[in-house]
């Protein structure tokens, strides 16, 4: 509700609700509304798995109050498989699980495309690769690759590696298994030398401790998201060779765990309007604002931290009478 360029409060199930001191917008991202999505993303999201009500309210309320808009191409980015939660398949985020031992990613050509133990933000990057020729996206679709060692030891994401794993017909439905790889790769449609020596290529260089193709295991990052049953100092934790029959394939689907763009803030989180200046009782904190994080992500805690922090700041400049706290900002 704004009155004389000010907001002064919000509709809240029919009824005006008035405030005081400010609207504070801290409603999510636009990740479930695909529209936004196609407008402003820089590359696909086919399974949020945030709330599906974080539709984009916060920021179109943003764009009908005049707010200058920032970091909108930008979300926390998440690779996800489906996989069998409550007897339905649901989309789960499995960055983390891909960076253990004896699991690769590989697009349609069947080759290695990315370190898969890099942070699941900045997997993205790999993902939104696009060929200038076909204008299309090299590394999607795309598929994990594990052995049964992998699925043994670990299972996978919500799936526990005691299920009973049948390849061919009777298998669970969201995963493929042949007993070769020269089966797998026809299963799921890649070219099967691509896919041997791939993996060939793989193993030889985990016998060697390194990965000199995508530098897996190189960063501390890297081990310390391996398994922590290995010794973290060394690339054992993330590096391991596929060569346990049956293998294993699940679709990997480009994910977010929520959006980063939106309405710019100052450092006392009042949002701005297109000449940069606060708009009059107007705040935001979250994945509804245009992150501080830019395009990156700062580690655990990186996205709920700063949402935190903006909320303090909000509520802290509404009670000092939209006076930006500039001593914390720094
Ligand atoms: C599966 C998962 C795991 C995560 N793990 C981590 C983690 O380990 N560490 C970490 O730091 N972060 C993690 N995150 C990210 C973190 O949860 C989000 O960054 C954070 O919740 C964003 O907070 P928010 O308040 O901006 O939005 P949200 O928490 O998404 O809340 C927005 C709320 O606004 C509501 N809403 C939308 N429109 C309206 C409307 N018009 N009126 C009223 N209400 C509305 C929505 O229903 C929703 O409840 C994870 C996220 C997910 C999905």
């Amino acid at each position: 509700v704004i009155e004389d360029e000010r907001v002064v409060g919000a509709v809240i199930a029919g009824d005006i609700v008035r405030a005081r001191r400010g609207v504070v917008l801290a409603c999510g991202g636009f990740e479930w509304d695909p529209d936004l999505c196609r407008a402003f993303l820089r590359g696909p999201i086919e399974r949020p798995v945030s709330v599906s009500t974080n539709t984009g309210d916060g920021l179109r309320m943003a764009m009908r109050a005049g707010a200058a808009l920032g970091n909108m191409r930008e979300a926390w980015w998440y690779p996800t498989v489906d996989l069998p939660v409550d007897g339905e398949l649901r989309p789960f985020q499995i960055m983390t699980h891909a960076g253990w031992p004896r699991c690769i990613m590989v697009n349609a050509q069947g080759k290695r495309f990315l370190n898969e133990a890099t942070n699941y933000n900045a997997s993205a990057a790999a993902f939104h690769v696009i060929d200038p020729d076909t204008m299309r996206l090299v590394n999607l679709p795309c598929w994990v690759i594990f052995d049964h060692d992998h699925f043994s030891r670990y299972g996978f994401g919500a799936v526990p590696g005691a299920e009973p794993v049948t390849p061919g017909d009777g298998g669970p439905e969201w995963m493929v298994s042949a007993d070769d790889l020269r089966g797998l790769a026809e299963k799921l449609g890649i070219p099967t030398g691509a896919l041997v020596s791939t993996v060939e290529r793989w193993n030889s260089n985990v016998a060697g401790g390194r990965d000199p193709d995508f530098g897996r295991g190189e960063h501390a990052h890297d081990r310390w998201w391996g398994d922590p049953s290995f010794d973290r100092s060394t690339t054992a934790s993330t590096l391991g060779p596929l060569e346990t029959a049956p293998f294993h394939a699940a679709r990997v689907r480009p994910g977010t765990i929520g959006t980063k763009g939106g309405p710019r803030t100052n450092a006392g989180a009042q949002v701005l309007d297109l000449g940069g200046e606060p708009i009059p009782g107007l705040f935001a904190a979250g994945n509804v604002m245009a992150s501080c994080m830019g395009p990156g992500y700062g580690g655990a805690g990186g996205t709920l931290g700063p949402a935190i922090v903006f909320g303090y700041l909000a509520g802290r400049t509404a009670a000092t009478a939209g006076q930006p706290v500039t001593a914390v900002a720094g």
